[in-house]
């Protein structure tokens, strides 16, 4: 279960954009992009040739890095989505947003998906009633996913429920705030899922 460890906010400044990694420090005028526009590094100020091959690459890794997954995963979850039926770059982003510590940070139950993270693997979840501990763990609808009793009363959850107002709610789960629980209505289709990322830039990169 790797993960990056590294400077995040340099994450943000390579893709030259917000990716709201870092929970309420993204909205703030702490955040890394106002200070320094550019991206990191002796060079960072240079001029790029952008290339197709670049523009694809960049979009491939800003959704990586939204979604705090690692190049193997990825790639895996590329090939998973190239085997669906539909459209590939849409069936990508499902999956990508059917993985358990997505569905925490979309139901407000945590700042940044890495907290999100970090709350699951540390045992704080059960979906349908068994404890899971893998962030990568896939829902489907009908699922029940539901804070761990013990949990419900934590520092950084309550924060992440009464700082979520800056953020909007999602269309494919019914979330009950008070029980801290969710329920999983439908997977979501491409105009319920609120990314940045242009996923067709990806299918291009993937398929040469
Ligand atoms: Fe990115 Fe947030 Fe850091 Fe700003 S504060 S650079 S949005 S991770």
């Amino acid at each position: 279960m790797a993960r990056y460890t590294g400077p995040v906010c340099k994450l943000c400044r390579r893709e030259r954009t917000k990716l709201f990694l870092k929970g309420a420090r993204c909205e703030s005028s702490k955040c890394a992009i106002e200070r320094k526009p550019y991206p990191p590094g002796e060079h960072g100020r240079g001029r790029i040739r952008e290339t197709q091959y670049l523009i694809q690459l960049r979009e491939k890794q800003k959704a990586r890095r939204i979604y705090g997954v690692l190049e193997k995963q990825f790639r895996g979850y590329y090939k998973e989505a190239a085997r669906q039926k539909g459209i590939t770059g849409e069936n990508l982003l499902r999956i990508l947003e059917s993985r358990l510590d997505n569905v925490v940070y979309r139901a407000h139950f945590a700042e940044s998906r890495s907290q999100a993270r970090q709350l699951v693997s540390h045992g704080h979840f059960r979906v349908n009633g068994r404890r899971v501990t893998i962030p990568s763990y896939r829902v489907k609808p009908g699922d029940v996913v539901a804070i761990l009793d013990r949990s419900r009363q934590m520092i950084v959850v309550q924060h992440a429920v009464d700082t979520a107002g800056q953020r909007s709610g999602v269309e494919w789960m019914d979330v009950d705030t008070d029980a801290r629980k969710i329920t999983i209505t439908s997977l979501p289709n491409r105009v319920q899922i609120d990314t940045q990322v242009q996923e067709q830039l990806i299918v291009e990169l993937y398929s040469k």
